[in-house]
């Protein structure tokens, strides 16, 4: 199955950017995951094309309009319906990037962009609407987490919606079903980077993307704490030395040691995940003790 990504943006002239190289720029060749980059600004609805007002109550910047947002969100949504499919969009030549050059007004309804960027497969018509995630990206949202990328992986793909000025006019949110995601605690300038960083974080995870199948299982994150350090050769540089052990080719004092490692790393480096691994490490252990407890009256 290809994992079809959508992104709305007002530059889909960054995609697919970083990720047309090394292994996504390969998996997406091979049509393991496909790409179409949407000119949110083909939705606007009056003369001017304009996708942006004033703040309501004041303050600087501009905020994205709900109705011109809606209507890309919607076409996006219509692509993956059994009825609408992908008939009614005007493709690009499946490779290479479309520039996103003005296009025409739209007037009314459900608007076809002429210009987008698309590679790749078209999705799979008659996908189901409610499996497939919208997602917008923004400092206000959950923090993106590995175990919600591995979920969205697992999916058929994503929507995603990216952010510029000073965000979003908050009613898009009431109106359309949209997960609210952060890439962390910083501020950028827009949605387009955070929305490569979930892409790239997805796509490795994609079958057969990666090359060794297993090293997707030990990375950080996927047990709850950091990975342990790596080492390569030389085996001395600058005076310096790998850890005997990994010298050893004993592979239980190894695994003993890079556990050990991970949790000491976690612990200094990442309290926040150390508390929570460890907090659910108390919680399965005295789960454990009530059912024997249970188990003895
Ligand atoms: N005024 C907003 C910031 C807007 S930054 C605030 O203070 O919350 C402009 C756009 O960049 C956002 O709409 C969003 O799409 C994107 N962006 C910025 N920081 C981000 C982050 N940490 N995670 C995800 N997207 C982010």
């Amino acid at each position: 199955m290809t994992f079809a990504a959508t992104v709305l943006t007002l530059y889909p002239e960054m995609f697919p950017g970083p990720l047309g190289v090394s292994l996504a720029g390969r998996a997406l060749e091979e049509g393991k995951w496909s790409l179409d980059a949407v000119q949110i600004r083909d939705f606007a609805i009056d003369r001017h094309r304009t996708v942006d007002g004033t703040p309501a109550g004041g303050g600087a910047g501009m905020v994205l309009r709900a109705d011109v947002l809606a209507a890309a969100v919607d076409f996006a949504r219509s692509k993956y319906l059994p009825e609408t499919g992908r008939g009614t969009v005007a493709e690009g030549d499946g490779g290479g990037v479309e520039a996103a050059v003005a296009a025409p007004q739209v007037a009314s309804g459900l608007p076809a962009p002429l210009h987008h960027a698309s590679h790749g497969p078209p999705p799979r018509s008659g996908e189901v609407l409610e499996d497939f995630p919208i997602l917008a990206m923004t400092p206000r949202g959950a923090p993106l987490t590995q175990a919600r990328v591995r979920a969205l992986a697992a999916g058929p793909g994503v929507i995603i919606l990216c952010g510029r000025f000073e965000g979003f006019d908050e009613r898009i949110f009431a109106a359309r079903p949209i997960e609210q995601v952060s890439i962390g605690d910083i501020v950028l300038s827009g949605g387009e980077p955070a929305a490569l960083m979930l892409l790239d974080a997805c796509i490795r995870l994609l079958p057969g993307v990666m090359g060794a199948a297993s090293s997707g299982a030990e990375e950080s994150f996927e047990n709850g704490l950091l990975e342990y350090p790596h080492y390569t050769r030389p085996s001395e540089w600058e005076g310096r030395t790998i850890p005997e052990v990994l010298r050893s080719g004993d592979h239980a004092k190894i695994a003993a040691w890079r556990k050990a490692q991970s949790e000491i790393d976690t612990r200094l480096r990442r309290p926040d995940l150390w508390e929570r691994h460890i907090g659910a490490r108390v919680q399965s252990a005295s789960g454990a003790r009530h059912e024997n407890e249970d188990q003895g009256k």
